[in-house]
């Protein structure tokens, strides 16, 4: 058993609808229990130009869960609940009704382009280091740390 943490984003839609169905798709899951989900909290949209106030905010949470699949299988998985969500992969960082990405699965480490674990940006996102360490405050990310030292010096930075 491997415990997964998955952060939720969208910017489209009835963002809080999509998340609430996509976590129930994410309990539905085979091999897959314990999930968990953080308290949404909002943020700017990033996009390849940095933060964008004109485009539409996001909201974000994430997702603990214990799971038996592969972390190929769950990256699958993950797409085809963005899919049904109307996901369409238009532009790179673009605006989105749903993004599932996997930010860490267990210990394990990959530099594979197509999943790269841990996530290669999450110690850098505030709004993704946030909701794990409220959901989670022992947490720690690979080569990084403790998730809530990271929290805590990010918004130190931003001060
Ligand atoms: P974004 O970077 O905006 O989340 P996408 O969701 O379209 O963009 O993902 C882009 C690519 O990132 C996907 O093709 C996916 O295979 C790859 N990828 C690599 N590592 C991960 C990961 N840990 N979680 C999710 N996607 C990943
Ligand atoms: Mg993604």
């Amino acid at each position: 058993m491997i415990r997964a943490v998955v952060a939720l984003g969208a910017n489209l839609g009835d963002t809080a609808a999509t998340f609430a169905e996509a976590v129930s798709e994410l309990r539905d899951l085979p091999l897959t229990t314990d999930v968990v989900c953080s308290e949404p909290i909002e943020s700017v949209a990033i996009t390849l130009d940095g933060p964008d106030p004109s485009a539409p905010g996001y909201l974000n949470a994430v997702a603990l869960l214990t799971t038996r699949l592969a972390p190929s299988v769950l990256l699958d998985a993950l797409n085809d609940i963005e899919s049904r969500h109307g996901r369409v992969r238009a532009e790179r960082w673009g605006s989105r009704t749903l993004d599932l990405d996997l930010i860490a699965y267990g210990e394990v480490a990959s530099d594979d382009p197509r999943l790269t674990l841990p996530h290669p940006r999450a110690h850098e996102r505030d709004f993704v280091l946030g909701p794990w360490a409220s959901v989670d405050p022992r947490a720690r990310l690979a080569g990084h740390g403790r998730v809530a030292d990271l929290v805590e010096r990010l918004r130190e930075a931003a001060r």
